[in-house]
């Protein structure tokens, strides 16, 4: 089922839906209830909304769009993730993944519980290693569609636990790691990230979220200015800009020496140590020379670093370096005092390779397409 382009209702904050009601002459606290309905007690349909006048209701179905992002499917795609396909009103897919981090000794019932959100239909930045910007950028997602993938986490947690509304907050992370570059699409991030933070919203706290960039330098420092609160992650993957060039393209308008300026200054700005994520790539990244760089990268912004095996992508040439180069490179790391974390071989999936479960459903449609 695909939906209308209506701008969406979880698009909409406490004070653009007030003031739209307030348009029409309705009572402020109208709006308050509308989204109590949505994100507190969940309803998925108008007319659940019974305090709610209906000559009003009727109005709300006509303006706005209730759900933006409809289900395709939800795939268990290993033991610890769980993804969620989507479809929207131009029927574009985005993907939203369900990590649970095992952890020793609890059961994967009690393991931390991460939720991954995408920002855009694919990607404008190129970087060499990644599925997402395999196809380039389809279109920036709107604050309501980012907003919604988190709703149909909420809708098939709730669906598990049929006697009463689960909460987000049994998670305990949301990354806006999915697919897109958060900060190419930074109105549409910042208000929704708003709405999942607000009491009347989601009421998710800003400090268990953590925005990943490429690095567009501009929106770091924008970002640092905002009163949200999240945290925010890296995509470094070169310790030198002639390493970090030759995968992402990025690195070319905002080299080195404008990133970890403006890391820094993100990082004063808050008190929060920034992370730095450094997928290994055998024989491009994972030199001794980088990991001592990256050393001294991590130890003059205090920040943790998220060392990630290289996941295979289909079409892509490189592989992941082996078990032992890994712990070579962290070893440089840790043994400077650096935080560092390894990803083992599961968790790891945790970066699900982003865009991959969309780019093979893109491809199985064109395939019944051309043999329809
Ligand atoms: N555009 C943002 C956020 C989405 S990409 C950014 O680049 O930060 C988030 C992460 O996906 C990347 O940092 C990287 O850690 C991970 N990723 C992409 N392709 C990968 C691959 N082939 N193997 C492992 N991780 C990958
Ligand atoms: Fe885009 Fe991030 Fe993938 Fe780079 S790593 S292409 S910025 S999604």
């Amino acid at each position: 089922m695909s939906t209308s382009e209506k701008p969406a209702l979880t698009g909409e904050t406490l004070d653009t839906l007030t003031a739209r009601l307030k348009e029409r002459g309705e009572p402020a606290f109208r709006a308050k209830q509308i989204l109590e309905w949505v994100y507190k007690k969940r309803a998925r349909t108008w007319d659940e909304m019974t305090n709610i006048p209906k000559p009003l209701r009727a109005w709300l179905a006509e303006t706005f769009e209730f759900m933006p992002a409809q289900l395709v499917f939800n795939r268990q795609s290993s033991d610890v993730t769980d993804k969620l396909l989507l479809e929207l009103h131009d029927r574009s897919l985005v993907e939203t993944v369900i990590i649970r981090a095992p952890q020793e000794g609890v059961g994967l019932d009690e393991s931390r519980k991460t939720i991954c959100i995408s920002t855009q239909v694919g990607c404008a930045m190129g970087c060499r290693f990644c599925a997402s910007g395999l196809a380039g950028l389809k279109r920036d997602l709107s604050a309501g569609e980012i907003v919604a993938q988190l709703l149909q986490v909420c809708y098939r947690e709730d669906a598990r636990t049929p006697r009463a509304r689960a909460e987000l907050a049994s998670f305990d992370n949301i990354v806006v790691m999915g697919m897109g570059e958060p900060l190419a699409n930074y109105d549409a991030i910042v208000r929704a990230l708003t709405i999942v933070n607000a009491d009347w919203g989601l009421g998710f706290g800003a400090r268990r979220i953590t925005l990943s960039t490429s690095g567009l330098v501009p929106k770091i420092l924008k970002l640092a200015d905002e009163p949200l609160g999240i945290r925010l992650a890296i995509s470094l993957h070169g310790a030198t800009d002639e390493v970090r060039e030759k995968i992402m393209p990025v690195n070319r308008a905002f080299p080195l020496a404008k990133l970890i300026p403006a890391v820094k200054a993100f990082s004063e700005k808050h008190g929060r140590m920034v992370t730095l994520e450094f997928i290994l790539i055998e024989d491009v990244n994972d030199s001794l020379d980088q990991a001592e760089k990256l050393r001294d990268i991590a130890r003059d912004l205090h920040a943790h670093v998220n060392l990630i095996p290289y996941n295979n992508v289909e079409g892509l040439p490189w592989k992941r370096p082996s078990v032992t180069r890994q712990e070579r490179f962290a070893d440089i790391l840790r043994d400077a005092g650096v935080s560092v974390t390894l990803r083992r071989e599961k968790g790891h999936d945790i970066d699900a390779a982003c865009g991959q479960l969309r780019l093979k459903t893109e491809k199985d449609r064109e395939l019944s397409a051309s043999a329809g």
